[in-house]
């Protein structure tokens, strides 16, 4: 090409498919018991039971959207506790950085269900098209019956897989073992199939089709690790010090006979025909890496194959990378002050989250002032605020609430539709695990002299527990 000329380049290049060979090794083994794990707790969950008592959900993990409940074995977290789940989120994310600090894309490696699906659906690939050499050749052949059969098999596999998938997922959802019996005879609610639908399809495009596509174009947490990251954080590293220069085993010896450097990789590329990422971690440490560790595995059987030492590739830090180019020992500093931190804020919310749950109250209690009239004035020349209670059951019993009320001077409480009372206190009973709403009078004398607004406490307590739940309004007057 002379000078002024420019190439047509096309702008862009389509993505080569990646086919990972099958490796045997420590990381590989952890990899299966990691997916066994986190598929069984995701299958079998909704199917755990739970006795909470009569009239509440035996379903140990259970998001109750009709009845705006959340189970989560001994905890109930009612609409108006969602903090929980802010709280739990907050959480998640300072694993998250936690795990990251230590040890670079963990968490991509080895937990998020992208991976674990990604590797379930690679595993019936490998059943049905063999491995890495046999499904790039008949990828690269016409078809055949036998390539129809095997792709048909595969396909078919993949789909019911999602389709499970899709199937507990709803399971969390409503009673387990009712909608498995409802969606067998086609009488689940229709929202059941739709996301069932989705959820099928998702996983199968996912898993099957999009696969490492997801981690390096989709997922935005690679940018943020990569932000979040330390050069004392663990991450998959080729020994370049020991590996350079790559030679074959031959020429190594020749090389070294010689006197001539000759470095421990053998450029036989085990390492990159693993890799579920289709990258060369040689090339130095890469935002594509998930850090699985499947290029050591592939390695070390290389090493021991040609009796070298293992760990040309291994879980390492940039630091010692620069450390043993300066010829100093390599250092592992797991414990930092940035592993205290998040370590610290985990155990801040986590603490703070648990202390919340021990001491929160059974009981809630809230008014509404009406609007239309705000205020009476009654013949005897007292005056009279009407309000809507709504009184919380949050125990599995029902319990009796007295209700009073404190302020100006000679306040008194009325319940609308209720006739007991204790100690000339309304007594409102609310049923279990339930809220009861309620319309309440409250009346000050006329001798009692009263601003345009003052504060006046509600108060509900139970007749059995003692428990006491308190809100503040205001009493309006003309
Ligand atoms: S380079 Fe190694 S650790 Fe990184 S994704 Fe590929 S196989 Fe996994
Ligand atoms: S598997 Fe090991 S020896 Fe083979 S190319 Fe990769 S780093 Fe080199």
């Amino acid at each position: 090409m002379s000078v002024g000329e420019t190439e047509d380049l096309p702008l862009f290049a389509a993505s080569k498919k990646v086919y990972p060979q099958s490796v045997s090794g420590p990381f590989r083994r952890l990899k299966w018991a990691l997916l066994v794990l986190c598929l069984a707790v995701y299958y079998l969950l909704p199917f755990l039971r739970w006795d909470r008592g009569p009239n509440l959900p035996n379903q140990a993990v259970l998001l109750d959207i009709a009845n705006n409940r959340f189970y989560f074995f001994f905890i109930e977290i009612w609409p108006q506790e969602v903090y929980y789940f802010t709280g739990l989120l907050v959480m998640a994310a300072f694993i998250l950085f936690l795990m990251n600090a230590v040890a670079g894309r963990i968490w991509c490696g080895y937990l998020c269900p992208q991976t674990v699906w990604t590797d379930l659906y690679l595993a019936v690939e490998r059943f049905f098209e063999g491995d890495r050499r046999e499904r790039m050749l008949r990828d690269s052949m016409a078809w055949s019956l036998d390539t129809l059969w095997r792709k048909a098999a595969k396909h078919i596999t993949w789909v019911m897989i999602a389709w499970w998938t899709g199937g507990a997922w709803v399971l969390y959802f409503a009673d387990a073992p009712t909608l498995v019996r409802e969606l067998a005879t086609f009488t689940a609610p229709m929202m059941a199939y739709v996301w069932i639908a989705i959820l099928t399809f998702t996983t199968y495009a996912l898993a099957g089709h999009m696969r490492e596509q997801v981690c390096k174009f989709m997922c935005p947490w690679p940018r943020i690790q990569a932000a979040l990251t330390d050069d004392e954080a663990l991450n998959v590293t080729y020994r370049y010090d020991r590996g350079d220069p790559r030679v074959s085993v031959k020429h190594a010896a020749r090389l070294r006979s010689e006197g001539k450097p000759a470095g421990d990789c053998i450029d036989c590329h085990q390492c990159v025909v693993v890799c579920p990422m289709g990258i060369d971690i040689r090339d130095g440490s890469q935002l594509d890496c998930i850090q699985c560790g499947l290029c050591i595995d592939a390695c070390d059987n290389v090493m021991e194959k040609v009796g070298r030492e293992p760990k040309l590739i291994a879980f390492d830090t940039e630091a010692n990378v620069e450390r043993r180019k300066a010829g100093l020992a390599p250092v592992y500093r797991p414990v930092r002050l940035r592993t205290l931190i998040y370590l610290g804020l985990i155990v801040l919310v986590g603490g703070a989250m648990l202390w919340q749950l021990a001491t929160r109250a059974t009981a809630g209690i809230s008014v509404l002032h009406e609007r239309a009239p705000l205020f009476v004035r009654l013949q005897d020349g007292s005056m009279r605020n009407a309000y809507t209670m709504r009184l919380l059951n949050k125990r599995p019993e029902t319990r009796p609430f007295a209700l009073s009320v404190s302020g100006p001077s000679g306040v008194t409480i009325e319940a609308v539709g209720v006739s007991a009372t204790a100690d000339l206190r309304p007594i409102v009973a609310v049923g279990p695990d339930s809220s009861r709403e309620i319309r309440v009078l409250v009346t000050v004398p006329h001798d009692t002299p009263l601003e345009q607004s003052q504060t006046i406490t509600f108060t509900a307590s139970d007749l059995f527990a003692g428990e006491v739940v308190r809100t503040q309004d205001h009493f309006i007057a003309p």
